[in-house]
Parts: C-alpha cells; structure tokens; sequence
C-alpha cells in the first residue's frame, strides 16, 4: 500500500505490505485508517499522527491522580485480575506511567520495587535497566506509533518467566470500526485485536496468559526468540 505522498505505510507491527483502507469517518484531514489481516492491528496514516508537542498537551488534560477515586479504583482492578494472579513482588517497570504516577504507587504497596518511565513525563529518570518481572502498561500501546518498536522494547525488558500486563480497548473489527468510540481521541493512533494480542504471541517471545473480552492481557516472557 502506497499513500499519495508515495511513502509507504505497512503495518507498523508485523511489515505486513497486504493492508486495506476502512471506512473509519476520520476527523483528520488526510489521514487513513489501515487494516492488516496479518496481525488484525488497525493503525493510523502519518497525517493523522499529531506532533509530540501537541500529544503532551492532551496527556496533561488527563485528571490520573490518587484523589480521583474512579481512576484509583479501575487500576486496583486491573492489578487484581491482571497482576497479583501471576506476580507479588519483585522489580517492576510502570512503562508510560504519565504526569501522576499512579499505578507505580499501587505497585509498591503490592510490595514491588518500582521504577518509572515515560517519554513524555520522566525524561530526567534513567533509561528502564534490563531484567524486569514485571512490566505494566495502561493505555499506552494505542498511542505508540512504532508498534514493532514498541514489542521489541518490550520482549528486551523482562525477564525470562517475567509478566507484562497490559491494558487497551480491544478493536471490535474492521467493519464495526466507523461507529466506535476509542479512535475518537487523537492521540490513539493503534488498534489492536485480542487477535492482534495472540499474533503477538506466536511472533515475540510471550505466552499469553490472560486475555479478556475488553481490554486486558498478560503475558509471560518466554525464551523462545532470545
Ligand atoms: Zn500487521
């Protein structure tokens, strides 16, 4: 697939060149919306693709602190379903963890030891080290535009047998994908599938362990790859 500028735009997740146009009634001038029926990812054209300027401005709109009781409340039920089943304790990574660290706090009252990392909020913390138990990462894979990148990251921060927990709305599809909701915030520009999750699976280092019906997925860090 080529876009009119002639650059071409795979899929950012898999290389896949086979990708469709979905009809997606964008608000961005120019943009596309792609679909691989490799990996079931749907993703954004570059048009679409706000600068990192623009990206923290939204991020800071956000109210993600311990005194909004909702936002407390849905992460300790993450770390329920999606965490303690698997990982209590140990070093964990809180990747994208945005301008009010919150769920790093949850964490160390679970007892982990906890670093933080964020490209637009912590600059100043060191680079994530190497050999995690666990990684967390809330809402975040739908607005990182090097998907591949991104997975490589991640299978290179965790430990062999180490978790990664992961929260992001599930795509219903690409002909539902007009009428839903989620690619309505501009800064989510990455659609992933629980099939996109189980293609992951086969193709970087992790067994998946958990997959709901919504949005939430574990996985453990296999050696396969290494
Ligand atoms: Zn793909």
């Amino acid at each position: 697939m080529t876009e009119p500028n002639g650059v071409p735009e795979d899929c950012p997740l898999c290389f896949n060149t086979d990708v469709v146009e979905i009809d997606s009634r964008s608000r961005h001038p120019g943009a596309q919306y792609m679909y691989c029926n490799k990996c079931d990812l749907i993703y954004i054209t570059s048009p679409g693709i706000l600068s990192p300027e623009e990206e923290r401005a939204r991020y800071l709109t956000h109210e993600n602190t311990l005194d909004n009781r909702g936002y407390v409340d849905l992460l300790t039920r993450f770390l329920d379903k999606a965490v303690s089943p698997f990982a209590s304790g140990g070093r964990a990574l809180e990747f994208g963890c945005g301008p009010g660290p919150v769920l790093g706090e949850l964490l160390r009252r679970r007892g982990f030891e906890v670093d933080l990392y964020d490209p637009y909020f912590s600059p100043g913390l060191q680079r994530p080290k190497r050999g995690y138990d666990l990684l967390t990462s809330t809402e975040v894979v739908e607005h990182v535009v090097d998907a591949a990148g991104l997975w490589d990251t991640f299978d290179s921060l965790v430990r062999e047998e180490g978790y990664l927990a992961l929260t992001t709305r599930f795509h219903p599809g690409p002909r539902d994908f007009g009428d839903w909701w989620y690619h309505r915030d501009p800064t989510h520009v990455r659609f992933y599938s629980r099939d996109t999750l189980k293609w992951i699976a086969e193709n970087h280092p992790w067994e998946l362990v958990l997959l709901d019906e919504r949005d939430t997925a574990t996985l453990k860090r296999i050696s396969r790859g290494t």
